[in-house]
């Protein structure tokens, strides 16, 4: 019998324990998503922002595989949740979501950035896309491939209020207007919306922070005159990302746009935990111990000896690497290591017959595997190979000893979004209460091995 850290799945039918049981014997490593985790993260945002009473609606951010959560389940979370509106960055993930069946009837899609000259623009015109367009040239090319089409383009005139990214600056706005104007009065463009992105909105504790946010909205409200003032009013004004629909709903105007809300996060762990905000956590990722064995004080783990065993100890082999995603930064050192310094390595949850306990990557990430110091006899722990560890969760609670991906986070000098984002799809995904989410037309649209 092996011990298990991670919660007992709710599998949805026989099926779905199949699922689970092939994905074991495909891969050491899961990540398994709560649909359902994701639609009420996404009815929490649509909550706060009917709260405000601005009457905005949401766009579920789902770009990067939907912060490698999986596109096309994340995106239909995000709608049963309440979003009116879905978000990529790339164009091609904006025409998959159209292509396998979110078609305009069920929401708008947005997509930002491209390489004007090479993109698909007229697919992406066809496919009723709106675009981002933040330079001359964007303009332009948008307004040659809608008079190919036949179809004015839904454009949303990008703006850089301060973040010095993607967008037109207040200097370069005059000319942006002189273009814009005669092709939204001919109807070569539909001009929709006005936005721009918040550098510092995940800080609210910083003053400085708080005046540059305000500075960015006052300059926003400025582009929005503008606008106004040469005959495009814009309609759908949109400036929150999660950070700002969480904590400036006097911000939120026509449409919010939260990305790592929907997944259970929040922006910065300065802002405090993820349930304080009513966020769950959508993903758990663990993994099922290979070589577990004893080792004497003394023992070098890993390249380079960063980690010295400090005491006669077990080790056991965690099977996920840095080929799977899994920061190299997350490595652990101790003082007797080769450094010379100590770095606390990524957090494991570990089930053993005294209850759970958190042990650390000791020494270096490899590509393939990771080593766990269990600080302790296995063969007292009732650690055995085969056994299931949990590396990041909702964080159930005080006493269970769950790492979440702040925790990852922390440990490999990054942030959360980076954490999810990097983890390779060799990785199966596995979706938790998919028919509680997922209406039974839109079944056929996920994997039917990914479904638990
Ligand atoms: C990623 C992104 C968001 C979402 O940001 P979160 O911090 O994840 O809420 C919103 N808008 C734009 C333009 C983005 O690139």
């Amino acid at each position: 019998m092996s011990l298990n850290a991670a919660p007992s799945w709710e599998f949805s039918s026989a099926s779905g324990r199949d699922n689970y049981e092939k994905a074991l014997e495909d891969y050491p490593g899961q990540a398994i998503v709560d649909l359902a985790a994701l639609k009420g993260n996404m009815e929490e945002m649509v909550r706060r922002v009917g709260e405000s009473g601005s009457g905005a609606q949401v766009m579920g951010v789902v770009k990067a595989d939907a912060y490698g959560h999986g596109l096309i389940p994340a995106a239909l979370a995000a709608l049963a949740g309440g979003a009116t509106w879905l978000g990529t960055a790339q164009p091609r993930e904006a025409l998959r979501l159209r292509r396998e069946g979110i078609g305009p009837d069920r929401c708008r899609i947005l997509t930002w950035i491209y390489n004007v000259d090479k993109a698909p623009l007229d697919d992406l015109i066809r496919a009723d896309i709106d675009l981002a367009v933040g330079s001359l040239h964007i303009v332009d090319r948008v307004g040659e491939a809608a008079r190919r089409v036949g179809v004015p383009a839904r454009v949303h005139v990008k703006v850089d209020t301060g973040f010095g990214r993607n967008g037109f600056t207040p200097q370069s706005f005059d000319s942006a207007l002189d273009v814009l104007g005669p092709l939204a009065a001919e109807g070569t463009l539909d001009v929709v919306g006005l936005f721009s992105h918040l550098a510092v909105a995940d800080m609210p504790d910083v003053p400085d922070f708080v005046a540059s946010t305000d500075a960015q909205i006052a300059c926003f409200e400025d582009f929005d005159r503008r606008m106004t003032d040469a005959g495009m009013k814009p309609r759908i004004r949109h400036l929150a990302n999660t950070a700002a629909t969480l904590n400036r709903p006097e911000i939120h105007y026509e449409l919010t746009r939260p990305g790592i809300a929907l997944y259970g996060y929040e922006p910065d762990p300065s802002m405090g935990r993820s349930a304080d905000y009513g966020l769950t956590p959508a993903m758990t990722l663990q993994a099922q111990l290979s070589t577990v064995k004893d080792l004497e004080a003394g023992h070098g783990i890993s390249y380079g000896r960063t980690y010295l065993t400090s005491a006669d100890t077990s080790t056991a082999i965690m099977p996920l690497g840095y080929a799977d995603g899994i920061h190299r930064s997350a490595s652990g050192f101790d003082a007797q290591g080769s450094t010379g310094t100590t770095h606390r390595g990524g957090p494991v949850r570990l089930m053993t017959k005294q209850g759970p306990r958190l042990v650390r990557v000791s020494g270096r990430v490899c590509m393939d595997q990771c080593i766990l110091d269990l600080e302790g006899k296995a063969s007292t722990m009732g650690v055995q190979e085969g056994d299931t560890v949990v590396l990041f969760g909702p964080g159930r609670g005080e006493g269970f000893c769950e790492p979440t991906a702040d925790d990852w986070a922390r440990a490999a000098g990054t942030i959360s979004y980076e954490i999810f984002t990097c983890l390779r799809n060799r990785i199966p995904r596995l979706y938790l209460h998919v028919p509680e989410v997922i209406n039974p037309e839109d079944m056929h649209l996920l994997d039917p091995a990914s479904i638990l």
